[in-house]
């Protein structure tokens, strides 16, 4: 097992993993910009290496700066958890070339599983269901693009192969746009990513986002540890995520899980991973993986009782998994609200100083935060800051405490979006079950 782990994230996530790296009698080292030198796993952390100024490209992603934190620390792994460096292949290769180790999986694999053209092919290959599509990047041929719209049917939606955090996509109704929208979304993505490959897919029209979390030792051996609904987005963020994912015949997800540890096999996945998913009329339409853990792990380890991070941390110091698919049993359902520092009407963000943080409790309630009372949240930095979650042995009695939960949470001194939470856990349709990934915008008036 690993001596030292250097945390390079901020906020919540970097303190859920000192959480696991004490537990497992692992070191930590902190690395942190100026300004979140009073970050609460900043002052837990065994040390820590201010690595820049606040602005992200120069402390949290600048890579030299944490191989350098590495160095003089004696950290001999890297955590990145998620966002900033975590699905970036050259920080995991140079992390690698440096002698560390990345938590995490090969850089090959992030870069096959980053393109999506790439992971796309990779899936189905391993038998994993994808969405009716080119089959590849889209030629520069505007006859051949008319045929494969042709044959796939319209709406379809022109996708960048680099794209990413809901960026570099345009739906398309009619033949008459096609060929101009699949001009401007190359001309968008080059500029936006560096690499102007398209393709293109089925436009689904009322799907709910579904995911299915995996666990990998790139030892040949994998499972799955259920699946998660992710529904209520806005602008393709998550809101409010829920494990199991309700209604979902029995066959259709256990099928689809299968193919998903297949393909981690297939691919030598190592670590934490999720497969996304749109789901429509009992069916399963791989969009694309995410080779990191993810926000919203707390609901699945809340129904498997698996502590995903330190499984990750196991695997990626080279252990087998320490599970088999027969220990994973999913026991009732669990709901998790972010909390963001944003005003909860026009969702600009509120940074500020938190004068009193009280936090619920209780069965079955877990918060995972940050703050503090007295904590200042920087305007630099994505604007979550807790994610309250709740168990219970039914989605019905779950909800129930998640409703009691949210009126217990005092966050004085800044906006947040505590009042759309408390809303969205009373809203009928929500609370029967299913509802697709514009329920919310439309609920909004977006
Ligand atoms: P990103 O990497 O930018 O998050 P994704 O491929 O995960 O991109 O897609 C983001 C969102 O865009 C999906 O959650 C869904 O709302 C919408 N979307 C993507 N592909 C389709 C599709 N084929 N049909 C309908 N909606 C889609």
């Amino acid at each position: 097992m690993f001596d030292k782990i250097l945390i390079a994230n901020r906020g919540e996530i970097a303190l859920r993993v000192l959480r696991a790296c004490k537990e497992m009698g692992i070191a930590t080292v902190a690395v942190h910009s100026q300004v979140d030198r009073d970050l609460k796993h900043v002052r837990l952390a065994d040390e820590s290496v201010c690595i820049g100024p606040n602005p992200s490209p120069q402390s949290y992603l600048n890579i030299p700066a944490i191989i350098s934190a590495m160095e003089i620390t004696d950290a001999v792994a890297v955590h990145p958890g998620y966002g900033f460096l975590a699905e970036n292949a050259d920080f995991a290769e140079q992390v690698q070339k440096s002698g560390f180790t990345f938590i995490g999986p090969d850089p090959d694999v992030i870069r096959l599983m980053g393109d999506k053209v790439s992971a796309i092919a990779a899936m189905k290959k391993a038998g994993v269901p994808t969405v009716p599509g080119s089959d590849g990047p889209l030629p520069d041929n505007g006859e051949r693009c008319l045929e494969i719209a042709h044959k796939i049917g319209f709406p379809v939606i022109i996708k960048a192969a680099a794209g990413g955090g809901g960026r570099g996509m345009r739906v398309v109704h009619t033949e008459a746009a096609l060929l101009n929208a699949i001009s401007v979304t190359k001309s968008e993505a080059g500029a936006a990513f560096g690499d102007s490959t398209v393709y293109m897919e089925k436009f689904l029209q009322n799907p709910r986002h579904v995911e299915i979390q995996v666990m990998s030792d790139g030892q040949g051996n994998a499972i799955h540890l259920g699946d998660r609904d992710c529904s209520l987005q806005r602008r393709h963020q998550k809101v409010l995520e829920e494990a199991p994912a309700p209604g979902i015949p029995d066959e259709v997800r256990q099928a689809v899980y299968q193919s998903c540890v297949q393909a981690c096999v297939d691919i030598g996945y190592r670590g934490a991973g999720t497969f996304e998913f749109l789901y429509e009329d009992e069916r399963f339409y791989f969009i694309e993986m995410n080779t990191r853990i993810q926000v919203e792990h707390p609901v699945t380890e809340m129904v498997t009782g698996v502590d995903l991070i330190k499984e990750q941390i196991r695997v990626c110091a080279g252990e087998k998994l320490s599970l088999t698919q027969d220990d994973i049993v999913i026991r009732g359902h669990a709901f998790e609200c972010r909390i963001n520092a944003e005003d909860p009407r026009t969702f600009f963000p509120c940074p500020g100083k938190v004068n009193n943080f009280h936090i619920p409790g209780g069965l079955g309630v877990r918060v995972d935060s940050h703050l503090y009372s007295g904590y200042t949240v920087p305007a630099n930095y994505d604007s979550m800051i807790a994610k309250v979650i709740t168990h219970a042995e039914d989605r019905a009695a779950a909800l129930a405490r998640m409703r009691v939960a949210l009126s217990e949470l005092i966050v004085d001194g800044i906006k947040t979006n505590i009042p759309l939470q408390e809303e969205l856990v009373r809203d009928s349709a929500f609370a029967e079950g299913g509802v697709n990934i514009h329920y919310l915008e439309k609920k909004l008036g977006l």
